[in-house]
């Protein structure tokens, strides 16, 4: 039985739940989800989502609370991360002026560098139809708000997909980075493909 934990310090949580639970029952998979918020709960998971959200606040409170060092460790472990919005910039190792002006603390698991709303503020938020080649032929429904962009990654930094000339979607090993909301998206193959890097882990060669 594997345990996936939604971190539940703010932000888009509830609708990560359910469609974890869908892409659990559609893999058949054995699991069950959970809302994670201390370090005891963090460290106790074999998969965590760090949902959007505010990347500034959920940030201050990963330090404030010592949940910042658990995150580091289950990395470390090989434990599937995916970061989706604000989850994404915290993942980030570096950022753009606003991210070094505002000096925001990132977690760092990943080479890459973020740009803070990078198609513009909360109304020009919007939604489109992209082609992530990892997920199948059937384009993606994604859903962006006040989203970020990946602008630089280190070169063994998989691009899983991009939109208008930006880069939305990265990987490297156990680290997803999604620049859109999965969890709103009604399509559960991105939460399925995550819990496909669950599997690699826990099979024995
Ligand atoms: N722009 C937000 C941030 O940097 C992220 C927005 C979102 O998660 N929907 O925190």
């Amino acid at each position: 039985m594997v345990k996936i934990g939604i971190l539940s310090l703010q932000g888009d949580i509830e609708e990560h739940v359910s469609m974890m639970k869908k892409a659990l029952d559609r893999t058949g998979m054995p699991g069950e989800v959970s809302w994670v918020k201390t370090p005891e709960e963090v460290s106790s998971v074999d998969a965590l989502v760090i949902p959007g959200g505010e990347s500034t606040t959920i940030g201050k409170l990963l330090r404030l609370y010592g949940i910042d060092n658990e995150i580091r460790k289950l990395a470390e472990k090989g434990v599937p991360i995916m970061g989706t919005c604000a989850g994404l910039v915290l993942l980030s190792n570096s950022g753009c002026e606003e991210v070094e002006k505002t000096g925001q603390p990132l977690l760092g698991l990943i080479d890459a560098s973020v740009e803070r709303n990078a198609f513009g503020r909360q109304k020009e938020s919007f939604e489109a139809d992209i082609g992530i080649p990892v997920l199948g032929k059937e384009k993606y429904h994604a859903v962006f708000i006040r989203a970020p962009a990946i602008t630089k990654t280190g070169k063994d930094v998989n691009i899983l997909a991009g939109y208008n000339g930006k880069i939305v979607a990265a990987e490297k090993n156990n680290i997803i980075l999604l620049a859109f909301h999965p969890e709103l998206s009604g399509d559960t193959r991105m939460h399925e493909y995550f819990l496909s890097h669950l599997k690699k882990i826990k099979t024995p060669p």
